[in-house]
């Protein structure tokens, strides 16, 4: 049907793959509703907030039946044509509702309507008073956290929040009283100018830090903080990228734990940055500690932003507007930063590109790695997926001339690689989970007033409380899934649907008192290393421990102090985080990740395996690695050990292409989960029955199965796997099967969702 009208094709926030056609407010609406505005229309009885993605002269639907637009909110575009462009495609390859892509990936507030908006920034100045007080003997000498706040205002002139925050965890009370006192002030920030700053300066970036020490969250004097000598790797890592800057180059960054990547990254940065560009910077979930923030605020003379979920609604905004307006040069973010507009985008760097937090594991199911590289093709800028572990799929596009490689073999700085010492468990002592080397070991560490991590993949104590005498297993009333035992606040967990209850005394079945713990936990070693130790300070480091606010900061805190000897933690210690004076990683349960049944799962044990090894000696002294294990002679870990990563790395891809595996085939999963047992097999059994209707070529449709753990949080869970030969065959095939799948009647009965790339075949 046409009409003279523009049809407005809108995303609006539904579960629905259609798009919803509109028409303007009124017949002759000016100026022209263009793609990337917001506007209000109403949607079955609820007015909602929707994104203009296309606008067209036909509709399949009656002109006469249109509704019309209540509101156009945005009279100039909020998104600009790229960012809406990697919206539109990341729907189509990650088959999701468009409308639910466009409004999960803008900032709360967006959504709601709001205009763009900046928050004021605020810095923190000393007042001459304060000047005198801290020259003055004694006067804040009972105060040390408010004198040392106050030195750093007196230092740099004035600081922003994020700098006091990456300085002292406890930073809100100690400015209070400062302020209170007439020895700080807050000095509220002009609203930035868009723009390229013009501050970051190529290689020789000293002097200009004067003129950035204004702007935003600028670092404290910023400029050549720190700022080593590259090595030879370095140099020709950086001389590679800045050369490719202007044109799209995927590469891959390969550089051990401690090699100086993230060196890498800034020099390059710094370049983008002094030829007006933007970089957008992905680190994994748990990555974006303060002090990494710290780190490239301090040697950035330019305007950082960050992005990430720990934000409030307020400054998300603040950094999406700025990321947007181009007043901020560079955005280090999470996941969803990948979706920031960018008025300049010139660098793309995905740090830890192997980390599982890329991917984002329910609703909208995108890979932020992947979408960066996207983004770079279509802004025709180089990209950087740095890791020490790169993932088989980085791998491969390597070894297949599509990406380029850079490899940095050394430790930065000259320190040492760590030794890895393969322990054999059979036969000798062990208990609590720590044999007998291994408590020496942490004995020696302690001796020598060094700092150990030993490393768990389970929270709590014990993860099965067993009746010894009549065999029942404490078990959750809604998973398949046992209960795991928390010992300190004597409670059984399930760790799948949250659900607790007291721990019981005796059996319920047989009234036994002999109910066993049995496995390990954080918890549980923690707590026998302490009793086998005398003196020894343990911290915990899982999400039990960390899970208020501030609390990881404050374990950081205490680690980087030297009041901790030993830090016992779950995956979390893989992260990133930077321990100068840790010479002993323990991992303790190496075989956990041999036996997955996931065909991943060989390459996420041998990737932890690595990151956590990374943490060992990354001072001055050299590092060791324990790994227990009751299979010393796996093959997996012989190779890994003796031959190193990119032999493992070179076998897995063998293995993985004799089974016709990703990256040798594209996998999509399709789950569904109902209260009821039946319907999801019925559902999936449906949707394979429509697959396989007619052919399709190099695509093949199987199951449908229950998923690995089939009951969960009280819900039946099944899923169907769909194997296709390459991306094109999946995507040729996906669109049209998943839009038939809406329509299926089984299909109400249901929740279902596809995963195309999963990372988790549970
Ligand atoms: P990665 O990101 O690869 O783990 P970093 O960039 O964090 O490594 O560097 C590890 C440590 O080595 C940091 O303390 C860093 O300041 C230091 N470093 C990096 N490059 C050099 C260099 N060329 N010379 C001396 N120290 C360096
Ligand atoms: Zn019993
Ligand atoms: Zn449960």
């Amino acid at each position: 049907m046409t009409t003279t009208e523009p049809i407005l094709q809108v995303a609006v926030p539904a579960p629905v793959r259609r798009r919803f056609d509109y028409l303007p407010p009124r017949p002759g609406w000016s100026p022209p509703v263009r793609p990337g505005a917001r506007v209000r229309v109403s949607f079955g009885r609820a007015s909602v907030v929707g994104v203009v993605v296309g606008v067209a002269t036909t509709s399949a639907v009656d002109a006469a039946r249109l509704k019309r637009v209540r509101e156009v909110i945005d009279a100039e575009p909020l998104l600009d044509p790229a960012t809406l462009g990697l919206l539109r495609w990341a729907s189509g390859y990650f088959q999701h509702p468009v409308g639910e892509v466009v409004a999960g990936t803008l900032p709360r507030l967006l959504r709601l309507g709001h205009a763009p908006r900046i928050k004021r920034s605020v810095r923190y100045a000393a007042t001459a008073a304060g000047g005198r007080a801290l020259v003055g003997a004694g006067a804040l000498a009972r105060a040390p956290v408010q004198a040392h706040l106050l030195g750093l205002m007196l230092a740099g002139g004035s600081v922003s929040e994020a700098a006091l925050a990456a300085e002292h965890r406890e930073w809100r009370r100690p400015l209070r009283a400062l302020i209170a006192k007439g020895l700080a002030e807050a000095r509220e920030e002009p609203p930035r100018a868009p723009g390229p700053a013009g501050t970051c300066d190529g290689d020789g970036a000293d002097g200009k830090a004067g003129a950035a020490a204004g702007a935003g969250i600028t670092g404290k004097a910023g400029g050549t903080a720190g700022r080593p000598e590259l090595n030879t790797d370095q140099r020709r890592a950086v001389d590679a990228l800045r050369a490719s800057l202007g044109t799209f180059r995927p590469f891959v960054l390969e550089g051990v734990t401690g090699s100086g990547k993230t060196e890498v990254y800034l020099r390059v940065i710094e370049q983008a940055v002094a030829g007006g560009r933007q970089a957008l910077v992905l680190i994994p979930e748990i990555g974006l500690t303060p002090q990494l923030l710290a780190r490239f605020q301090a040697r950035l003379p330019c305007r950082v932003e960050a992005l990430h979920s720990g934000l409030s609604d307020g400054e998300r905004l603040s950094a999406w507007t700025h990321a947007r307006n181009g007043s901020a040069d560079v955005l280090v973010g999470t996941r969803s930063a990948v979706f920031a507009p960018l008025a300049r985008p010139g660098l793309f760097i995905v740090d830890e590109e192997h980390d599982l937090s890329f991917k984002q594991q329910d609703g909208f199911r995108y890979s932020a790695r992947d979408l960066a590289v996207v983004r770079a093709r279509d802004a025709g800028a180089p990209v950087v997926l740095g890791s020490a572990t790169p993932s088989l799929e980085a791998v491969d596009n390597v070894r297949r001339g599509r990406y380029h490689h850079l490899v940095l073999p050394r430790r930065a700085g000259g320190a040492s690689p760590p030794r890895i010492d393969v322990v054999d468990l059979r036969s000798r002592p062990f208990d609590d989970g720590l044999c007998d080397v291994l408590v020496e070991a942490v004995g020696q560490v302690k001796a020598r007033s060094e700092q150990a991590l030993l490393f768990i993949n389970r929270r709590g104590y014990a993860p099965r409380l067993l009746c010894h005498a009549c065999g029942w297993i404490a078990d959750c009333g809604r998973c398949d899934a046992h209960l795991v035992l928390h010992h300190a606040d004597g409670r059984l967990r399930c760790h799948h649907c949250g659900a607790e209850q007291a721990v019981v005394a005796g059996c319920p079945e047989c009234g036994s008192r002999d109910v066993r713990r049995l496995g390990l936990g954080t918890e549980r070693v923690a707590g026998a290393l302490e009793s086998r130790i005398g003196g020894l300070r343990v911290a915990r480091m899982d999400r039990d421990a960390t899970r208020r606010r501030g609390a990881l900061e404050a374990v950081l805190d205490r680690v980087h102090a030297g009041d901790v000897d030993v830090v016992v933690g779950t995956q979390m210690l893989a992260k990133g985080h930077h321990f100068p004076n840790v010479t002993l990683v323990a991992i303790l349960d190496a075989d956990g990740g041999l036996f997955g049944l996931d065909f991943r799962a060989t390459e996420r044990m041998a990737q932890l395996l690595l990151q956590v090894a990374g943490r060992a000696g990354r001072g001055g002294r050299p590092g060791r690695v324990l790994l227990q294990t009751h299979h010393p002679h796996h093959p997996l870990l012989r190779t890994l050990v003796l031959d190193g990563y990119r032999k493992f790395c070179g076998d897995a891809l063998d293995e993985r292409r004799r089974a016709r595996l990703p990256p040798y085939a594209s996998l999509a999963l399709v789950r569904a989960e109902a209260p009821q047992p039946e319907a999801p097999r019925a559902f999936l059994a449906d949707a394979e029955r429509r697959a396989n209707e007619r052919p399709h070529p190099g695509v093949t449709v199987l199951g449908p199965a229950p998923a690995p753990m089939e009951r969960r949080a009280g819900r039946y869970r099944a899923q169907l796997l769909v194997d296709a030969e390459s991306r094109t065959a999946m995507q040729r095939f996906l669109p049209e099967w998943i839009a038939a799948l809406e329509t299926l009647p089984s299909a109400r009965k249901v929740r279902w969702s596809v995963d195309v790339d999963p990372q988790e075949m549970a």
